[in-house]
């Protein structure tokens, strides 16, 4: 067997192997995986040199974990450390009603515990619905609640602290039809895990608020860090992609971020740019610079192709090429280097996790 040690390999064939393994996915099992959701993966979770990692599970990928933990490629070991993340312990568990643990809240990586405190959406309708989201598909299979309350939140945390080693979390929300776009209800599930788990550190993640206080009434109820996710910076994109979402005009959503970093500081603040929507490449890394400049990370992620979404099922959107994942994680990440700005910086969240990106196998 070929070794490529991990101390010579040299960076950028590093970053390509990740970005390959981020597409092809691997041969392997992993006990912790989601199906459906929001947000753009249903991958299994492993540790890459240990750093959680979201990889496809592609039984047709020529990348293999090993038995041993290697990663290799035609049999050649490729210089990574990979094992799947463990089924954490308390996914064996359920509330006192009988709703088990792990409907509520998922491991993420391997340390972060997320969820989405309110599994539907106001723009789920065919003709309005991001289209490479599935919020509602774990819902209609069952494998999750439609309403996470602030009392079962604070009980799943303190158990997954406890029991699994979990030292952040992230919180998402389907948007709601009122001012606050689901940010009320995610404030009072803050204060409530707060509450039970002083200690774990919280991302909270909602589409810009009509009255931006609903950013200081996040912050107050103890979240550290913030998504607000933008997808694409391109209208013509944003407006075939998510025809309900870009009625949200980029406007608005610069002055949630400036306002978002007011709040909760410089690189507290994140966004999601999606790779594979058909953007011109130099105009999303100059969105990634505009957002840079305003102390937002752009958490630069690839489209992957997810049952239960319109991309997937109706439109039949490939994930994005190789080649051009690799160049824009490369020149954002060179950007996020000039700027000092780290992913693990952030107190918690996508960024501060970095599993769905190549970005912090690229130094960011
Ligand atoms: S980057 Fe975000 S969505 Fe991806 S595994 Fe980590 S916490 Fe979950």
């Amino acid at each position: 067997m070929t070794t490529v040690s991990a101390a010579t390999a040299d960076q950028p064939d590093r970053v390509s192997t990740r970005v390959s393994i981020a597409l092809l996915g691997v041969r392997s099992d992993a006990p912790v995986r989601r199906t459906g959701g929001a947000g753009p993966s249903d991958d299994g979770h492993f540790v890459v040199d240990g750093d959680g990692a979201a990889i496809p599970l592609n039984p047709a990928s020529p990348y293999v974990v090993t038995s041993q933990g290697r990663l290799t490629l035609e049999g050649a070991d490729l210089g990574f450390d990979v094992s799947p993340v463990a089924r954490p312990r308390f996914y064996d568990l359920a509330t006192a009603e009988g709703v088990s643990y792990d409907r509520i809240a998922k491991l993420h990586g391997r340390n972060v515990l997320a969820t989405t405190v309110v599994q539907t959406c106001v723009r789920y309708d065919e003709s309005e619905r991001c289209r490479f989201c599935a919020i509602q598909s774990s819902l209609d299979a069952g494998t999750t609640i439609a309403v996470k309350t602030p009392a079962m939140l604070a009980e799943v945390a303190e158990a997954a602290v406890r029991l699994d080693g979990v030292t952040h979390m992230v919180m998402t929300t389907g948007t709601s039809n009122g001012w606050d776009r689901g940010a009320k209800h995610l404030a009072r599930c803050v204060r409530a895990v707060k509450a039970a788990v002083p200690s774990l550190e919280i991302q909270v993640q909602c589409e810009p608020p009509a009255d931006l206080r609903a950013i200081t009434d996040l912050y107050a109820a103890g979240a550290r860090s913030i998504g607000i996710h933008v997808e694409s910076m391109d209208d013509e994109v944003r407006r075939r992609w998510m025809p309900g979402k870009s009625r949200v005009s980029l406007d608005e959503y610069r002055e949630a971020w400036r306002e978002a970093v007011r709040v909760f500081g410089w690189n507290q603040v994140s966004t999601y740019l999606i790779v594979g929507m058909g953007e011109d490449e130099s105009e999303l890394v100059d969105a990634a610079a505009e957002l840079i400049d305003m102390g937002v990370y752009p958490f630069v992620v690839p489209f992957r192709p997810l049952k239960g979404t319109l991309a997937t099922d109706v439109d039949h959107v490939p994930a994005p090429h190789r080649a051009v994942l690799n160049r824009i994680t490369a020149r954002v990440a060179a950007l996020l280097q000039a700027a000092g700005m780290r992913g693990e910086d952030q107190r918690a969240g996508c960024a501060a996790c970095g599993a769905c990106s190549v970005l912090k196998t690229a130094g960011a």
